[in-house]
């Protein structure tokens, strides 16, 4: 499967080769902060199946603690990669182009959502980071 993403003005854009995995939702303040929303929508991505297509120069990064950040485009603001240690390990949902024909599956720091946020008793919801291989 090959899907595409670009950002909001279309100035940045990627192809993804490989299968995105782990589509998951975390809605802790700081993911609250870096998608300007209320929770982040993101999938991991092996690094090797990742490549910009155009309009890398415009990337601006930012690295928060212990490692993590995201990159953005630096015209329009669309985030559009997580990155840890530099290199890139997530995608997020809302700028690829195609279906990535997976869905959320966990919405992770549920106990630290927004008040004003309201999510359906039916959606798989842990209050922190439950931990690898439990999904
Ligand atoms: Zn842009
Ligand atoms: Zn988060």
């Amino acid at each position: 499967m090959k899907l595409t993403g670009e950002c909001f003005c279309g100035a940045i854009s990627y192809k993804l080769t490989g299968k995105l995995r782990d589509a998951r939702s975390c809605h802790c303040s700081r993911c609250r902060k870096a998608f300007s929303s209320q929770a982040s929508a993101y999938a991991l991505v092996e690094p090797a199946d990742f490549s910009w297509q155009q309009g890398q120069h415009l990337l601006s990064s930012y690295v928060g603690d212990h490692g993590f950040g995201y990159q953005f485009c630096s015209q329009c603001g669309s985030t559009l990669c997580g990155t840890f240690e530099g290199s890139i390990h997530g995608i997020t949902l809302g700028c690829l182009n195609e279906d990535p024909q997976i869905e959320i599956g966990r919405h992770i720091f549920v106990g630290s959502k927004a008040s004003w946020e309201v999510i359906p008793e039916s959606v798989v919801q842990y209050a922190e980071d439950p931990p690898a291989g439990d999904s």
